[in-house]
C-alpha cells in the first residue's frame, strides 16, 4: 500500500497506465540567423495557443467553463509581454528557442516557487506545463494520447497538468495517481471536477507501479493498494457501491428547501474565492453564498485590482445568484495570507498581527476602493459586506462610518447603491464572542468563523502540526462560544450563520440546530451532503443530544458522543 494525499472522493479499482515523460533533452546552438529563431519561436508560441484554445473547448464541453479558464489562463500567462519579451531577449542574445524557453520559464518557475503560497505553487506548475508544451513542440516530440486509454484505467503520472486533463475520457478514467500535487493543485479540481477518486502526492509511484498492473485508489483516505486479493476487491467494491448509492441518494435533495425532519428551515450558502465559483455554488444548488473570500481577487494578480475590477467581480457573483444573497467579506489578508505588492512587513507572530481589519482600516487605499466596489455592486443584487477578525466594537463603528461616507460619495457621483446595505461581522476570535451581545447591536448579522474561533480560542496555531491534536471545534471551550454568539444573536433577533468548516461537520450539524443557527454556508460540493445531514436531524432530538454533549468535559468525549 502506498500513501498520498486524498484529493477527490471515491474508489477507483482498475489497471493502470503509466504516462511516461518523454525527453526533452536537447544541445543548444547559436541559431545561424536571429530573425529566423524568433520566427520559429513565434510559431511555436502559436502552435501552443492553438492547441491549448481546443483543449480548453474540450475541458469546457466536458466539465465546465471554470476549469477550462485553467487553460486559458495558461495562454495569457505565455502572451504575457514579460514573459514573451524575456524569452525574445534571450533568443537575440544568440540562443536557440529550446534554450531560451528553458531558462525564462525556470527563473519565473524559481520566482514563484520562493512565495510561500499555494497559488503562487500553481503558478509554477502552470509554467512547468507551458515549458514542456512548448519544448514538445519545438523538439517535435510526440505526446502520449491520454484519450485513447482502454476502459477501467487508472492514469498514473508524475504530475497531471491541465493539458493532460484535457484528454481524459470520464468514462475510461477510473482513477488518477501523482507523483506531486496537493488538495488545491489544479489536477485536485480538474479531478474533483470529473470526480474520478485521485490519490496525489504518492512518493515515486511511477516507478514503482508497472503497466497494466492492477490497483485500487482509495480517494477517501488517500492510500494506493496494490496486490490485491479477492477479498479485498470485494471489499473495495463494496466500498465503491456505497459511495455510488450515497451520491444518489444526495441528488434527490436537489431542489429541495433545507430543513430540519421537524420542519424547521435553515439557509444553505457556498463559500467562494472567485467569481466564477458562484456559479458552482448555484449548479450544486446552494442558496446563497455565505462568505466570499475576496483575498484570492487580490492575491491572483501583482497589482491590487481595482475598483472597477472589483465591482465586476462582486456584481458578476450576485448576479449568478439570482437573487440569492452573497455575503462578501473585506480583504482577509495577514496571518498566513501574504500579498507582496501591498508590503505589509514581516511580523514575529502574523496571526495575532497586522490582519484583516486591522490592516484595512489604516490602509484607504485598499479598504476604499473595495467597499466603493462593494457599495456599487448592490445595486445589482442582496449584496452583504462582513467584516473579518474583528475584536473590539470600534472597529465595526469605524467600518460604518466609512461606508456612509462612501455612500455620499456615490451619491454625489450620482452611482446607484443599496442604501440598507447588510453589515455584519465574523465571530473569529475570543474577544468578538465575550462582547457579542456589544457587537450585536451594531451589526446586521453574525458569521461564525470557526477556523480562526478554534485557532485563537484554543491559542493554538491552525496550521501547525505539532499542536493539531488541540485544534478541534469539539473542545467545550469552542462549542461554548458558538452557543454563546448565536444566543447574543438571538436575544437582538440578527441572524447567525457559520462559514467555517465546522458547519460541514456532519457530527456537529445536530448540536448547531439545537443552537439556533439561521445558515450554514459550506464549501460548494458539501451542500448536499450538509441539506441531507439536516433533513435527517429533529430540532427536538438536537436538543436532546445538546444537552448530553455540553454537560462533557473533554474534546474526545464530546467527539465520541456526536459520532455514535
Ligand atoms: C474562519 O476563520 O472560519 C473562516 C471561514 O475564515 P478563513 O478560513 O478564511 O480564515
Ligand atoms: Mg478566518
Amino acid at each position: 500500500m502506498y500513501k498520498g494525499i486524498a484529493a477527490s472522493d471515491g474508489i477507483g479499482i482498475g489497471k493502470v497506465v503509466i504516462i511516461k515523460e518523454k525527453s526533452l533533452s536537447y544541445t543548444s546552438y547559436t541559431p545561424k540567423s536571429i530573425e529566423q529563431e524568433l520566427i520559429r519561436f513565434e510559431q511555436a508560441v502559436t502552435d501552443f495557443t492553438d492547441k491549448t484554445m481546443a483543449m480548453a473547448e474540450r475541458i469546457k464541453n466536458q466539465i465546465g467553463q471554470k476549469e477550462s479558464e485553467i487553460l486559458e489562463g495558461q495562454i495569457l500567462m505565455i502572451s504575457d509581454p514579460m514573459v514573451c519579451s524575456e524569452i525574445e531577449k534571450s533568443i537575440k542574445s544568440d540562443k536557440c528557442s529550446e534554450e531560451a524557453v528553458s531558462t525564462v520559464c525556470d527563473t519565473f518557475i524559481q520566482m514563484f516557487l520562493g512565495i510561500e503560497d499555494e497559488m503562487m505553487k500553481q503558478r509554477a506548475s502552470d509554467i512547468g506545463d507551458i515549458k514542456t508544451r512548448l519544448l514538445e513542440i519545438l523538439l517535435g516530440v510526440e505526446v502520449a494520447d491520454i484519450s485513447a486509454v482502454a476502459p477501467g484505467t487508472i492514469l498514473i503520472a508524475k504530475d497531471l497538468t491541465p493539458s493532460m486533463t484535457a484528454g481524459i475520457i470520464k468514462e475510461n478514467v477510473v482513477g488518477i495517481i501523482t507523483e506531486v500535487g496537493g488538495k488545491t493543485s489544479h489536477s485536485a479540481i480538474l479531478a474533483r471536477a470529473l470526480e474520478i477518486p485521485a490519490v496525489l502526492s504518492v512518493a515515486n509511484i511511477t516507478s514503482l507501479c508497472k503497466d497494466g498492473e492492477e490497483l485500487v485508489v482509495d480517494g477517501f483516505d488517500g492510500c494506493v493498494i496494490d496486490n490485491l486479493t479477492d477479498s479485498i476487491k470485494l471489499q473495495y467494491s463494496e466500498k465503491q457501491h456505497a459511495y455510488i448509492e450515497y451520491k444518489k441518494a444526495l441528488s434527490t435533495y436537489v431542489g429541495k428547501k433545507t430543513v430540519t425532519a421537524d420542519g424547521l428551515e435553515v439557509e444553505l450558502f457556498g463559500n467562494i474565492g472567485k467569481p466564477e465559483d458562484a456559479v458552482t455554488v448555484t449548479a450544486c444548488d446552494g442558496e446563497g453564498v455565505g462568505l466570499f473570500r475576496t483575498e484570492f481577487l487580490f492575491m491572483d494578480k501583482s497589482t491590487m485590482p481595482s475598483e472597477k475590477e472589483q465591482f465586476e467581480a462582486y456584481k458578476k457573483a450576485v448576479i449568478a445568484l439570482k437573487g440569492g444573497t452573497v455575503i462578501i467579506r473585506t480583504l482577509d489578508v495577514g496571518g498566513d495570507k501574504e500579498i507582496p505588492y501591498l508590503d505589509l512587513g514581516k511580523e514575529d507572530n502574523p496571526f495575532l498581527g497586522y490582519r484583516a481589519i486591522r490592516v484595512c482600516l489604516q490602509r484607504e487605499d485598499v479598504f476604499k476602493p473595495q467597499l466603493r466596489a462593494l457599495l456599487r455592486a448592490s445595486a445589482f443584487g442582496d449584496i452583504r459586506i462582513m467584516v473579518p477578525m474583528v475584536t473590539c466594537v470600534d472597529e465595526i463603528r469605524s467600518v460604518k462610518k466609512l461606508v456612509k461616507e462612501y455612500m455620499l460619495e456615490l451619491d454625489g457621483e450620482s452611482i446607484s447603491y443599496n442604501k440598507d446595505i447588510k453589515i455584519g461581522v465574523m465571530i473569529e476570535t475570543p474577544a468578538a464572542v465575550s462582547i457579542a451581545d456589544i457587537l450585536a447591536k451594531e451589526v446586521d448579522f453574525f458569521s461564525i468563523g470557526t477556523n480562526d474561533l478554534t485557532q485563537y480560542t484554543m491559542a493554538v496555531d491552525r496550521g501547525n502540526a505539532k499542536v493539531a491534536y488541540l485544534y478541534s471545534a469539539y473542545n467545550p471551550a469552542v462549542l461554548r462560544s458558538i452557543k454563546h454568539v448565536i444566543e447574543c444573536g438571538k436575544k437582538a433577533s440578527i441572524p447567525v450563520g457559520m462559514c467555517g468548516e465546522s458547519a460541514a461537520d456532519k457530527a456537529l450539524i445536530p448540536l448547531l440546530i439545537s443552537f439556533g443557527l439561521d445558515e450554514f454556508s459550506v464549501s460548494p460540493s458539501s451542500i448536499l451532503a450538509t441539506r441531507k445531514v439536516i433533513s435527517e436531524v429533529s430540532k427536538e432530538a438536537a436538543d436532546k443530544l445538546a444537552q448530553e454533549v455540553m454537560k462533557l468535559e473533554t474534546a474526545k468525549e464530546i467527539a465520541e458522543l456526536l459520532n455514535k
